[in-house]
């Protein structure tokens, strides 16, 4: 930022790079390599010394004075003395002792170069940076609070408390009078405010992404380890450092400049205490900044030469001023009250006693007796199979209720949406009644109109309170002006027709508002500072109709780790609550959509009407075991039969992948009278004793090494991506070694594998790897067990199960998972004389093969053909492996692509060459997918191979959300 008022109007120095090196030569000594660095108003060259130190010599513009050169020096010099978390630039004398030096009028320093790199120009960063961000700011602020000197008081333009006269002298210079107004309603709250009783001290007043030197910590993740460019510290309002710090992450965050926001503020509050006044004065001063950050890019585009920087600093700071002005200020204070441990209203407003205390009638005559709130939650039972996003739909869900109420404090599955970048605006802040389009509607109690929309009124309530509060109606055609003083009970105006895109029936929505205009839904993860600046209006209509309080998936999350151990932990480092599934999504507590990648087990959509239509006919009807003769199970596994190779004509059925295989190991033993097993390296087979025992997929590894059994071999890892050889040759050797192993301790009852490796994101086999490794455990006597519980079904797209690619038939093929759409269904297909070992009556499963099983069972096969899922599957498939693709192209970070149809796995790698697992990376990058609408896993040895295993139904929009999410990570970061 620029050093004080005058510089606005005075040009950058223009030094080139020789002249600085001859002075870096001549004045401190130092020999070294010189070369420019981006400034906005001074020059800065960055200097790489011939002895390996580096340093920046700046050249001040002609507007810094040498006292305001030596108030940056004086404050360098005092944090670099403090032991502290964080790196500041130290001045470097010149060698006869000048602190500052001068050449052709202009004033010259050398200071210490912080090694890292500025935040701005390190792409995206999570709200967990922004807030160490915040915390170093804090740090900053705390550091320099015992610093008082004259020099420090400066007049400088970015002084937040000179932007109204800033603003004052530069507004004229802006055309447009919809952007002045924009300008004067940012700058208004803080010319309105008593700023007296703000605390000052000595302050950077500028630790913004520009001057707040990131590096990266051992997760990978970038960490803010130093604050550069004092040219604005300055005695100022404490709460300037906060203020600036956190305006600058709206930048970063413009789809949701309250959470960027937010998460500064966050981490500033915990090393610096704010008062209440400080508090307040946030956001006035970020809406402030941002108007004269806006005028004075203006203003430079005018005397500056134009450089496509400048311009694009334009267009971001009037995006930025639009963006804070349009967030709505109670709303944005609530919230920084929150985050600062304060009440979000403070004080009680008492507005319900006002309110009750005041003449007031019912806005539309509904007799209150009849009212009855009805659900529209995310988790409502009205809702079933996605009759949530059409008006008919949502008028049938409501039904026969005389006068229904939509609830106060409702997430509402109605405004879900489908998945975007940002979180959809779902929290309901007003109560819904609805009544056909022409009701008549009242003035619920006295006031004056303050603001008349086409469709909805706001009304300033004449209510003996400090806070304005407002009446908001909307869903009403108002015949009233700004102004009119309305009595109670005078008529408004009446209902409107919902328009084209609503998807909610006619209603009038009224709603409470304290200290300005709210919108009707917020996304909720405001939810609680949203709610207490809209108060419930139950009163005004005579019924309750407030939601029960949704409880935090933070609690949530406590509440599980209190009984359930971390081995059966959860995705993601603050889970989501999920409360609904439908079709390839998934949907929060707080309403927001997601796509899902992961759930294979959902093999035909989440919530499938025919599944839970099955489900609930077998079980009105008949559910027992499968010692009682039923049709159920025949049906079933005729059906699944038909779908199998010839030779594979009998079907146990169990109730899970584990048992699945376990029970296909036990068939192999009991009929080759052998004990052991080959499993593939890294694979997971279950939880079972007998399965567990051939796992060495990751989590499972350290425990295989610790009870290691001897009758398992474990066959080299079949992957031609980072394997020994892209030919099945070597890997067949070490199946071949394995069958020796097992040979020469009484020889292989079992060869166990996924066709296709699941666990490792989809990894193929080499052309010849299944057919080759078949032959030879066969030769040996052995059975071949193909493990379909992930890859089986449809997913691949050209077959329907995996082993076919191969053109191999197994032995025995187990399945589960999506085989009852997330039911537990599970079964073993073999030959007839494979399971005639088991003598008669020696199997028996209590709800293995039970009528709601096989039922439900049944209802997937039967949606696979009716709704063609595996040539969806492969369709879809083939559109995202073509989408991945062409971003391999750009995004160094694709090793490869693994998989065939819906199952996928997008190889993430440090380095091409060596295809360094890129670990960290994916776990980063999954967290930033879930901000932007998409459930994504790594998995793999290495957990860097992304899951692409949707619902075999997802369309062309989920396709979209999915690649063109992770295209927006891959290039702005994580
Ligand atoms: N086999 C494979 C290949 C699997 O991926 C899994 C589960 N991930 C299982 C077996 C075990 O299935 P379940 O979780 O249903 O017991």
């Amino acid at each position: 930022m620029s050093e004080s008022g005058a510089a606005l109007h005075s040009p950058n120095p223009t030094f080139d790079p020789g002249t600085a090196a001859r002075i870096l030569s001549s004045d401190w000594g130092i020999e070294g390599t010189v070369s420019a660095l981006v400034s906005t108003q001074d020059q800065n060259f960055r200097v790489r010394a011939d002895d390996g130190r580096q340093y920046v010599l700046k050249v001040s513009n002609v507007a810094a004075t040498a006292e305001d050169l030596e108030a940056q020096d004086l404050a360098m010099r005092h944090l670099a003395s403090r032991p502290s978390g964080f790196t500041v630039p130290e001045p470097i004398e010149a060698h006869d002792g000048r602190r500052l030096v001068e050449h052709e009028g202009y004033l010259l320093r050398l200071v210490t170069w912080v090694e890292g790199t500025p935040l701005a120009d390190l792409g995206y960063l999570p709200p967990r940076t922004l807030t160490e961000q915040g915390r170093l700011a804090g740090e900053c602020c705390q550091a320099l609070a015992d610093l008082r000197d004259p020099l420090f008081d400066r007049k400088l333009q970015w002084d937040p408390s000179r932007a109204p006269a800033l603003v004052a002298d530069l507004i004229e210079e802006v055309e447009d009078p919809d952007e002045r107004r924009l300008v004067e309603r940012a700058i208004a709250p803080l010319v309105d405010f008593d700023t007296a009783v703000l605390p000052r001290q000595t302050v950077h007043c500028d630790v913004t992404d520009f001057n707040v030197i990131g590096s990266p910590g051992a997760d990978g993740r970038i960490r803010p380890v130093g604050i550069v460019d004092f040219g604005d510290v300055c005695e100022s309002w404490r709460v300037s450092e906060v203020a600036t710090a956190a305006l600058s992450a709206v930048f970063r965050e413009i789809e949701d400049p309250l959470g960027g926001m937010l998460a500064v503020v966050r981490g500033f509050v915990e090393v610096v205490p704010l008062e209440a006044p400080e508090v307040d004065a946030i956001w006035p001063i970020i809406l402030a900044r941002a108007g004269a950050l806006a005028l004075s890019s203006v203003h430079q585009a005018k005397v500056a030469e134009s450089t496509p920087h400048l311009a694009r600093l334009l267009e971001e700071d009037w995006a930025v001023l639009r963006a804070v002005v349009g967030v709505p200020r109670p709303l944005a204070i609530a919230a920084i009250r929150e985050v600062c441990d304060r009440a979000p209203v403070p004080g009680d407003p008492a507005v319900a006693e006002a309110l009750s205390a005041a003449p007031r009638v019912a806005p539309v005559d509904v007799g209150a007796g009849d009212l009855s709130a009805i659900d529209l939650s995310v988790g409502s039972p009205r809702f079933t199979a996605g009759e949530w996003s059409r008006r008919e739909d949502v008028e049938a869900a409501i039904g026969g209720a005389p006068a229904a109420v939509g609830r106060w404090g409702e997430v509402r599955l109605t405004a879900s949406g489908l998945p975007a970048d940002a979180a959809p605006a779902t929290l309901h802040l007003g109560v819904d009644l609805f009544v056909p389009p022409g009701t008549e509607v009242k003035a619920p109690l006295a006031g004056t109109v303050v603001e008349v929309g086409e469709r909805s009124v706001s009304v300033r309530l004449e209510l003996d309170l400090d806070e304005p509060v407002l009446v908001r109606l909307a869903g009403v055609l108002p015949q009233l002006r700004v102004g009119d003083v309305l009595a109670v009970g005078v008529p408004i105006g009446a209902v409107s027709e919902p328009r084209t895109q609503d998807v909610l029936p006619s209603h009038l929505h009224v709603q409470l508002s304290l200290g300005g205009e709210m919108p009707g839904l917020v996304p909720a993860a405001h939810g609680r500072a949203a709610l207490a600046v809209c108060p419930d209006p139950s009163m005004l209509l005579g019924v309750d109709a407030a939601a029960p309080a949704p409880h935090a998936s933070a609690a949530l999350l406590e509440r599980r780790s209190r009984s359930v151990p971390p081995a059966a932990g959860t995705y993601y480092e603050e889970p989501p609550e999920m409360v609904r599934g439908w079709r390839h999504l998934l949907f929060d507590s707080e309403g927001r959509p997601y796509v899902d990648s992961v759930n294979n087990v959902a093999a035909i959509g989440h919530s499938h009407p025919a599944v839970t239509a099955a489900a609930l006919s077998q079980l009105r009807l008949l559910n027992t075991n499968s010692r009682f003769l039923y049709s159920a199970l025949e049906d079933y596994v005729e059906r699944l039969l038909a779908k199998c190779p010839p030779e594979l004509d009998r079907v146990i059925m169990v109730n899970s992948g584990s048992e699945a295989v376990d029970l296909a190991l036990r068939l192999a033993r009991t009929h080759t009278g052998r004990e052991d097993a080959i499993a593939i390296d890294g694979a997971y087979h279950g939880w079972t004793t007998a399965t567990f025992e051939m796992c060495t997929y990751p989590p499972d590894l350290r425990d295989w090494q610790q009870h290691p059994s001897a009758r398992i071999h474990v066959a080299g890892q079949p992957d031609p991506y980072r394997g020994p050889a892209v030919d099945s040759g070597p890997y067949l050797d070490s199946v071949r070694d394995a069958c020796e192993a097992a040979a020469a301790r009484g020889g292989v009852a079992a060869f166990v594998s996924e066709p296709l490796l699941g666990n490792q994101g989809g990894v193929e086999t080499p052309p010849g790897y299944l057919a080759g490794a078949y032959d030879l455990v066969r030769s040996a006597g052995g059975l071949c067990i193909a493990d379909e519980v992930q890859v089986g079904l449809g997913r691949t797209g050209a077959d329907f199960w995996a082993f076919e690619h191969e053109g191999v038939v197994p032995d025995i093929l187990t399945i589960a998972k999506g085989a009852g759409n997330g039911y537990p269904v599970g079964a073993v297909v073999c030959r007839g004389e494979i399971v005639d070992g088991l003598g008669p009556g020696s199997f028996f499963s209590s709800a293995g093969g039970s009528p709601l099983s096989s039922a439900v069972a049944a209802a997937v096969l039967e949606t696979i053909e009716a709704e063609s899922l595996q040539e969806n599957a492969a369709r879809q498939g083939a559109a995202l492996r073509a989408r991945f693709e062409e971003m391999a192209g750009r995004h160094e970070l694709i090793g490869a692509v693994h998989g065939r149809g819906l199952f996928m796995g997008v190889d993430l790698v440090k380095d091409r060459t060596t295809k360094e697992p890129a670990s960290e990376e994916a776990t980063a990058i999954c967290e930033r997918l879930r901000r932007l609408g998409a459930i994504v896993q790594p998995t793999g040895d290495h957990s860097n191979v992304l899951k692409v295993k949707p619902p075999l139904c997802i369309d062309d929009a989920g396709v979209e959300r999915l690649a063109g999410a992770l295209d927006r990570v891959l290039t702005e970061g994580w």
